[in-house]
């Protein structure tokens, strides 16, 4: 079975994006050749999301437009949904493969070998307490400027709200020399930032013998001084620790970047969702991290309409949020899924309020992030390009390592280049700037 054609569509997270990535990078392997974005191909795999409602809808829709869009095709639905609800899946006229995410590894294998017949095959299995961490192996990654790399997996700490437990079993790490040698690997390639992502990235080394926890993760990739940088993935409050932030403020490498879930700003609230800190605590991490780290971007979650919050609850997070020195916001409507200890929870919110409540949030989030923006002006950061701005060349697009999106002028095309950026001022979403003369993308960050 080869030559056979493919497309990997993926919903959700990094997480399910890196082991998108090895599906392709797998496959093209094998002599597979990945169909564009309109042809239609021999296999199509639907990596699927469970986290909302939302995803898990957009996750059935995905699947069925495949269905149709690929007569003949071979339909493949993998991920957190067949994790969760295989069942469901099943009901799904046109799935030839279901397959969860402990399963994932296999699923190239199980397909170039032939496995691609016109009978629903399935493919699932539990997660042991002891279950190993899936070392995803990759060379490169789809996106041609920064690298996602799954350094942890798993959550046990069951939220509430939270689905992710179910679907992503026990707290798992990717041993350090595993993590080296994909720096290695990714540095040879010439990429200049690596994401470090994780389902819980704050429990990275739980699972591990000795002294490996993030921090010492973190020292031991900073002297071994690859020519990248490193950017974390969202990280939960509690377990920010000081050593972290002063590495964030001392090392050139680490990204000045904490993307932090706070969810409520009620201490009422956040307890019944189970999450372990009280503002008060939320607050003084972000001012450690703060005061520490100039210009720092600090982005946080937040939802809007869990159960029993009522109007002073919500209140009492604008006013939390208004007060810290947050970069931007992402806002979510609760959802309730089955399963979750939330989901039979009284107090349910009105939809309508709750998206008035988002709405009002999200309002606050763009005044954040602006006042983020212009309070960057006049400063030198250092940008990743990532390619022209639109299709005339002329202007290039890129992230500073505090996440400001910079567009600068530029003669020539600096994609997967580090470069210094004077910042000018803020158009739109975008922050307006001109390259400076200095760091060369060889040289180390
Ligand atoms: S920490 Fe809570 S919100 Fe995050 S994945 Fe685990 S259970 Fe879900």
């Amino acid at each position: 079975m080869t030559n056979k054609s493919f497309k990997v569509i993926t919903l959700g997270c990094k997480v399910n994006q890196y082991e998108s990535a090895y599906l392709k990078e797998a496959l093209a392997g094998a002599g597979w050749l990945q169909a564009g974005k309109y042809e239609t191909s021999d296999v199509v795999i639907i990596n699927t999301c469970i986290v909302t409602q939302k995803a898990a809808h957009q996750s059935r829709q995905a699947i069925r437009k495949a269905i149709r869009e690929n007569p003949g095709g071979f339909i493949a639905a993998v991920g957190c949904y067949a994790q969760a609800l295989p069942e469901e899946i099943s009901q799904i006229e046109g799935v030839g493969l279901i397959a969860d995410n402990r399963m994932k590894a296999d699923i190239p294998h199980f397909l170039i070998n032939g496995g691609a017949s016109s009978k629903t095959t399935v493919l699932l299995k539990q997660y042991e307490a002891d279950a190993p961490f899936d070392f995803l192996d990759i060379r490169s990654f789809p996106d041609r400027t920064r690298s996602y790399l799954k350094i942890q997996d798993g959550c046990q700490s069951f939220c509430s709200y939270c689905i992710v437990p179910f679907t992503r079993g026990p707290y798992r790490s990717l041993a350090p020399e595993k993590i080296l040698h994909m720096l290695e690997v990714l540095s040879g390639q010439g990429y200049k930032e690596v994401v470090f992502t994780g389902i819980h990235l704050g429990k990275y080394g739980v699972d591990l013998k000795g002294d490996t926890d993030l921090v010492p993760l973190l020292q031991m990739v900073g002297r071994e001084g690859y020519p990248l940088r490193i950017r974390l993935s969202s990280i939960e409050p509690n377990e920010i620790e000081m050593g972290l932030i002063e590495m964030a403020a001392s090392e050139r490498w680490l990204c000045r970047h904490f993307h932090i879930p706070l969810q409520s700003g009620d201490n009422r609230v956040l307890k019944m969702m189970k999450r372990n800190y009280t503002t008060r605590e939320f607050a003084a991490i972000i001012e450690a991290i703060y005061s520490k780290i100039p210009h720092v971007c600090i982005g946080v979650d937040i939802m809007s309409g869990f159960p029993g919050e009522d109007s002073r609850a919500h209140r009492n997070s604008c006013s939390l949020i208004k007060d810290l020195p947050l970069s931007y916001l992402h806002v979510f409507p609760f959802s309730p899924r089955s399963g979750t200890a939330a989901n039979s929870f009284k107090g349910r919110v009105d939809p309508g309020v709750i998206k008035k409540r988002a709405a009002e949030l999200r309002d606050l989030g763009e005044r954040k992030r602006s006042l983020f923006y212009r309070g960057c002006l006049q400063k030198e950061f250092q940008v990743l390009g990532e390619g022209w701005h639109s299709e005339t060349p002329g202007v290039m697009k890129g992230r500073s390592d505090n996440y400001l999106p910079v567009l600068f002028p530029s003669d020539h095309i600096r994609e997967s280049q580090l470069v210094q950026v004077l910042m000018e001022r803020v158009e739109g979403n975008m922050v307006m700037g001109n390259e400076l003369p200095g760091i060369k993308s060889h040289e180390v960050p």
